[in-house]
């Protein structure tokens, strides 16, 4: 019961993510949450996430932010700056704004993964809507009460997950 929240690969954090994982499973679009995967709480990003953006573009992978907050000007600040396409309102894990992203990458599901740091509304919406999907250690621990709440929940899959891994060798 618990596979639907389980993501397809996990990494400490975006800029850990080796482009060779891309190639090897045709991914040829990335679906990017915004909080806490590509910004931290103060809507700061690293200057090496440019860096990384900017080379896994270079490399013809199609990128696009897709976040659920309500504020526009966030994410058409950072989106701007970091030269993508950006969603706001997205209604993860509704599929919502991944059939607006899906228009926008102009891909087919099997070729688009999404990173993001939260396994019910990234991990499991990314699931439900048939893409790959790659979960990543939120940037910044300094969240929101809800979202704290469901971090155990979230260890407790990851660690199902990382057996299940260990298990297949
Ligand atoms: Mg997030």
């Amino acid at each position: 019961m618990l596979e639907r929240f389980y993501p397809s690969f996990v990494y400490s954090s975006v800029i850990d993510i080796p482009y060779s994982l891309f190639e090897k499973n045709g991914i040829k679009a990335v679906i990017f949450d915004m909080d806490n995967t590509l910004v931290n709480s103060k809507y700061i990003y690293d200057e090496k996430v440019k860096i990384w953006l900017k080379d896994l573009k270079e490399k013809g992978i199609k990128v696009c932010i897709l976040s659920n907050t309500p504020n526009y000007k966030k994410v058409e600040q950072i989106g701007k700056e970091l030269s993508m396409p950006y969603l706001h309102r997205a209604l993860k894990p509704w599929s919502f704004g991944f059939k607006k992203a899906l228009k926008i990458l102009n891909e087919p599901k099997e070729s688009i993964a999404i990173i993001g740091d939260q396994v019910f509304t990234d991990v499991y919406g990314g699931n439900r809507f048939g893409i790959k999907t790659i979960l990543v250690e939120p940037i910044d621990k300094n969240e929101f009460f809800i979202t704290k709440m469901k971090r155990p929940v979230e260890r407790l899959v990851i660690k199902k997950y990382k057996e299940r891994v260990e298990s297949k060798g």
